[in-house]
């Protein structure tokens, strides 16, 4: 466990990291390996991500045990496609999420039956659509001009499409990080005119399965979700009626978030479970036989993985200290808080060799490499005095990390990345 200590009593905290021990020498464990042998492993060579398989194992455990037995769990590995992560789920999960024609080659070639695996997003190419029906992988329509190269990909291949619509809901997750839901958005097709797409459908050459509707990203609150989800399921049923049509599937979307900034407080799971095991009684008077699916990005993977850099430099201006590393936005753009936060917030950092109890701290800013002052990876943070050399530890980056990041940019080495 490592805690973050208040260093005045009115600041707010980072939660605890339950997964993460530190050994006597105050280096960091990362799969009970420490921080300076897995950089050793590789010559040396920094910055990498590490990405931890007992925590990831961890939180789809906690999922599976809170969830209702009977809901399908699917990994959305746009939040991390690392063929070996992705190796290590598919066997966990019952359905691999994919949002690129390069994502579902990666959930092909590591463990996923095409039948397990979902293709969402926008702006699928007509490219894109054929081999998704050439591979034989379910595609979430967004938009009726997909319909007409599935249809055309099907004669082609001489096989039934297996489609799934997505719906633009009525309503958004609150409170969640990123809204992909509800209003005008270019995600899915608006609630109002799926009837009108429905009875398109029938008349084409493809299996239609169900719907699939995903509300918002990142939340953290437990009643909003629980609302979203209860709305998810009327909008569902209410539209399944108005068609006639019965689903084969119905994917409620995610949206549980993990805690990444001092106040944040971890989404309370057994209240989102215990509501759907209710839930599902419920549902499954109108719904008896469909498959219930939720497709998770980040509480599955976000806090198994680490980022580790090392520092540079160690620079004094004008009363402020700045630690310069090797790492920052090019490779972690979310922790520099250039990807989807309005107002930046520190990840949980530490100086990954230096875990001693009652160590000296010191206000620093934590920066990379980069020209361009958003390149930060901690802004005024209490650290233990870090020297050069030092290994800065970023946590909670499993999920959009170096998938995330504009990893061209400065023309710097890509970070490493490791699944240990
Ligand atoms: C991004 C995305 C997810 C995963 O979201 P997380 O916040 O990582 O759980 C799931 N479904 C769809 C359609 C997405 O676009």
């Amino acid at each position: 466990m490592i805690e973050f200590g208040p260093v005045s009593s009115n600041l707010p905290v980072h939660a605890p990291l339950p997964y993460f021990q530190v050994n006597a020498d105050g280096h960091l464990l990362i799969g009970g390996q420490s921080v300076v042998d897995i950089a050793r492993r590789f010559g040396d060579d920094t910055p990498f991500y590490a990405y931890d398989r007992q925590v990831i194992q961890d939180r789809i455990a906690a999922l599976r045990a809170a969830l209702p037995s009977e809901i399908h769990l699917h990994y959305a590995i746009k939040a991390n496609p690392m063929p070996d992560v992705v190796r290590f789920v598919a066997p966990f999960v019952d359905g691999i999420d994919v949002a690129s024609a390069k994502e579902m080659v990666t959930a092909i070639e590591n463990g996923a039956e095409p039948q397990h695996i979902s293709f969402t997003g926008p702006g699928k190419t007509d490219a894109e659509l054929d081999h998704a029906v050439r591979s034989g992988v379910v595609i979430n329509v967004e938009s009726e001009r997909e319909l007409a190269p599935i249809v055309a990909a099907g004669q082609k291949y001489k096989t039934r499409p297996q489609i799934t619509v997505r719906i633009n809901p009525d309503f958004e997750l609150k409170g969640s990080g990123m809204r992909m839901g509800g209003g005008a958005k270019q995600f899915g097709i608006d609630a109002e005119i799926i009837p009108d797409i429905l009875q398109k459908i029938k008349t084409m050459e493809v299996d239609f399965l169900g719907f699939h509707i995903f509300s918002g990203s990142n939340c953290l609150n437990a009643a909003a979700i629980i609302d979203a989800q209860d709305k998810t399921f009327e909008l569902a049923i209410r539209l399944a009626k108005e068609s006639g049509i019965t689903l084969k599937t119905l994917n409620i979307g995610g949206g549980l978030g993990v805690p990444y900034f001092p106040g944040d407080t971890p989404l309370d799971l057994s209240k989102v479970g215990e509501h759907l095991t209710r839930k599902m009684v419920e549902v499954r008077r109108d719904l008896p036989e469909t498959e219930i699916i939720m497709e998770l990005g980040r509480y599955i993977i976000a806090e198994s993985g680490v980022y580790v850099c090392r520092v540079i430099d160690r620079k004094f201006s004008r009363g402020h200290i700045f630690l310069i590393t090797n790492g920052g936005l090019h490779h972690h753009l979310s922790a520099s808080g250039n990807f989807g936060q309005l107002i930046r917030k520190n990840f949980p950092v530490i100086i990954g060799n230096r875990m001693i109890e009652g160590r000296e701290t010191e206000l620093v800013n934590v920066v990379g490499p980069l020209c361009t002052p958003l390149d930060i990876l901690a802004d005024k943070m209490h650290l233990p005095k870090a020297e050069i050399g030092d290994y800065v530890v970023v946590f909670q980056s499993g999920a959009y990390g170096l998938t995330a990041s504009p990893i061209h940019f400065l023309s710097h080495p890509v970070a490493r990345e490791v699944l240990v």
